[in-house]
């Protein structure tokens, strides 16, 4: 089947076409109407897998089709989906830690790699934002490593998806910059990866902000690569009546 046959809306069926995107990978295929139905899920997916446009479309165009209340604090703001992604820190921490090395020439074939790897993770937050072109919804990404005035300013002017990861996301909350009242859909990408670096404690404490929608309300998507122990317990805690998608 194609993606013109799930119904997403146009505007987002629109730059699906400009993506080049005509038929839906596995995880697609599957995951898109499970999620379109309302229902969580934990999904096996690799890089490369097409798992970013697996979550982004039921969320687009939920939020394209939803009523939402979209409250404006004077300085807060109030995203209707967050995607919690590890990526841009995991770069980062990893140049600091070759900069306090000294592999001598080695450095430059290691910095050509994280560089590329850097490169790499934007690839979701660059795609977010080409899903979202011209359907009304607005897409901002605050990751670490990067000079947070420049996100400041851009949340100021209203965000529907966030595109976050952890540490940064964290930050601000506590800056009482974005509150997570309102979050109805929460995509957790590469959760593994997430845990590995060590952030379970902080992806812990963004969950319990998010307390507004009674559990049922808020639709939650888990994507990892391998399913550990300590993913099963996130997915316990965080999903509900969940779908396991392994493709
Ligand atoms: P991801 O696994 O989300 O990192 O996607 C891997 C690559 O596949 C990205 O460059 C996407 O733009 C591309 N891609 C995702 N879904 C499709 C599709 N249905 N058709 C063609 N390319 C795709």
């Amino acid at each position: 089947n194609t993606f013109v046959e799930i119904d997403l809306g146009d505007a987002l069926n629109q730059n699906i076409q400009r993506c080049k995107y005509v038929k839906p990978t596995p995880v697609q295929r599957h995951a898109i109407p499970i999620s379109l139905g309302g229902r969580d899920l934990m999904a096996c997916a690799q890089t490369g897998s097409g798992k970013t446009a697996a979550f982004c479309f039921p969320i687009i165009s939920g939020i394209m089709r939803g009523q939402f209340a979209r409250p404006r604090g004077v300085r807060t703001v109030y995203p209707i989906a967050l995607i919690l992604s590890p990526t841009r820190e995991l770069s980062c921490q990893a140049g600091l830690w070759v900069k306090s090395m000294h592999f001598g020439a080695c450095n430059f074939l290691i910095y050509a790699i994280l560089i590329s790897s850097v490169h790499f993770d934007m690839q979701i937050h660059d795609e977010a934002r080409k899903f979202s072109y011209q359907t009304g919804v607005k897409v901002v990404v605050a990751y670490g490593g990067a000079p947070i005035n420049q996100q400041l300013r851009e949340l100021e002017r209203g965000v529907d998806i966030l595109v976050a990861t952890p540490g940064r996301l964290v930050d601000l909350l506590e800056r009482a910059r974005v509150s997570l009242q309102m979050v109805r859909y929460l995509a957790l990408d590469e959760a593994d990866r997430m845990l590995d670096m060590g952030f379970e404690p902080q992806i812990r404490k963004i969950v319990e902000q998010m307390d507004m929608p009674p559990p049922g309300l808020r639709q939650t998507m888990l994507f990892s690569a391998t399913f550990p122990k300590e993913i099963q317990r996130l997915a316990s805690d965080f999903l509900s009546n969940y779908i396991f998608l392994a493709v």
